[in-house]
């Protein structure tokens, strides 16, 4: 193929693309830049046009491993031999349990039973529906609200939605459909930081009001996400573990973005030392292969459930523990087993502070702040994605921030070589789009 049909092929991608697809918050009328990827391999992105990107997202904390992993590509092989899918309901297979084994090892203490599903938006609707539906065995229906922190975030579907932050989750335009679920304010005491009472005084409140109507708590444990890449005290899911307990209300973990390792410990719960009595995963799952999540939960929640006047669980999705899913899940615990992460982790936090802490001094920019293998740098103002997606594809990176938030989370075998050009560039177009910022003030 010559090189111009080579990007006469890229640009008739972008071109179809654009007429019949959606991407995550997309506009039809005005489509945003898409770059064709023809390979990815390590913690590198080929474009379709050759062009090399180093991956700043994981594609979305997934890709923990990096693309094209040999031992996960062979687990995917091996299991598509055998067969790709079975029905979940009367039939079981090896990969569902022994995944489901790996899961309750690695967990917090007291998880003891795993409902596999397909996304982690399902996740958290089964895990809001285990929590309803436990009251209810209890006799207590009346307990069905749920209590959220701001600046959380927890998927688009739409029970997820309603215990998404009220402003950046879109419920003012949903606000007519949404359950009206109760919020507490988002943690203000940082991670290192020292805690106090005060912390945890609206959280208190809110609890102390409303537990009557509470079937449980969900939050995101140590690290909001995307609601606002807020690091926050261990201290402070600490004393929320100990008020759900004071006030009979269960507690979500919603473990999908900081689950395997992303944190600096397997689970973010275990900076604090708690287990909640519900446990979200999905994202890096699989490590980033494909689709799938699970939702954990303990004996007293499971056996609770199923004495009530309905006794089984109620749902069951068709692609329920896919066993091609659940073969390339199971590979990547095995991987996250042998315990290379930890290093890796130490590696790419150390050099993520020290290339990126020096971007502080930025006109514009408001914070830097790093914890395990995540690095943020705040801006004081939102930027523009359409106008700035390609300034970093053109330094060779791939990063894509999020209204003020311009942050990596690299595939944890990134190479110090390639994780410092990533942060040097990122710096560069960081200092670009303050500068730009500047000028339109
Ligand atoms: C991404 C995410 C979800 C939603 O997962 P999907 O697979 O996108 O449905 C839920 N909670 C948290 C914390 C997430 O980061």
């Amino acid at each position: 193929m010559s090189d111009s049909s080579a990007s006469n092929d890229y640009q008739a991608i972008i071109d179809k693309d654009q007429s019949l697809l959606w991407h995550p918050y997309s506009s039809a009328l005005e489509p945003s830049p898409v770059y064709p990827v023809g390979y990815a391999k390590g913690a590198k992105i080929t474009l379709k046009d050759g062009r090399e990107l180093i991956d700043g997202m994981s594609s979305w904390w997934s890709v923990i491993h990096g693309y094209n992993h040999p031992e996960l590509n062979e687990a995917a092989k091996s299991q598509i031999d055998d067969f790709a899918h079975v029905m979940f309901g009367g039939f079981t297979h090896e990969p569902a349990v022994k995944l489901a084994e790996k899961l309750i090892n690695f967990s917090p203490e007291g998880l003891t039973k795993v409902f596999l599903c397909d996304s982690g938006s399902v996740s958290v609707e089964v895990a809001m529906k285990m929590s309803l539906q436990y009251w209810r065995s209890q006799g207590k229906p009346q307990k069905h609200r749920l209590l959220s922190l701001r600046k959380g975030y927890h998927g688009d579907t739409f029970a997820a939605m309603s215990v998404c932050d009220p402003e950046t989750g879109m419920h003012h335009i949903f606000a007519d459909v949404l359950n009206k679920q109760i919020f507490s304010d988002s943690p203000t005491v940082g991670f290192d930081e020292a805690f106090t009472e005060d912390h945890i005084r609206d959280f208190k409140q809110q609890i102390e009001t409303h537990a009557h109507e509470l079937s449980a708590v969900i939050l995101e444990p140590i690290v909001q996400g995307t609601g606002g890449m807020n690091f926050y005290s261990p201290q402070f899911l600490q004393a929320v573990r100990t008020l759900c307990d004071q006030h009979d209300v269960l507690l979500i973990a919603d473990e999908i973005a900081t689950g395997f390792a992303r944190t600096g410990k397997m689970f973010a719960c275990e900076h604090a030392d708690v287990t909640p009595d519900i446990l979200c995963l999905g994202k890096s799952l699989t490590g980033g292969y494909m689709t799938l999540a699970a939702t954990l939960c303990t004996d007293k929640v499971a056996f609770g459930i199923c004495s009530g006047e309905v006794p089984v669980f109620m749902h069951g999705p068709t692609f329920m523990a896919n066993p091609l899913a659940c073969a390339v899940a199971l590979k990547n615990c095995e991987i996250l087993e042998r315990g290379e992460w930890k290093q890796q982790i130490q590696h790419i936090n150390s050099i993520m502070k020290q290339e990126l802490t020096p971007f502080e001094t930025i006109d514009g920019v408001r914070d830097v702040r790093t914890l395990g293998a995540i690095g943020v740098v705040e801006l004081e103002e939102p930027v523009t994605l359409h106008e700035v997606q390609d300034w970093f594809v053109s330094e060779g990176i791939w990063v894509r921030p999020f209204g003020r938030l311009v942050y990596i989370m690299p595939p944890f075998v990134i190479s110090p070589e390639d994780l410092s050009v990533l942060c040097q560039k990122l710096g560069k177009v960081v200092e670009k789009i303050c500068a730009h910022q500047t000028t339109k003030r």
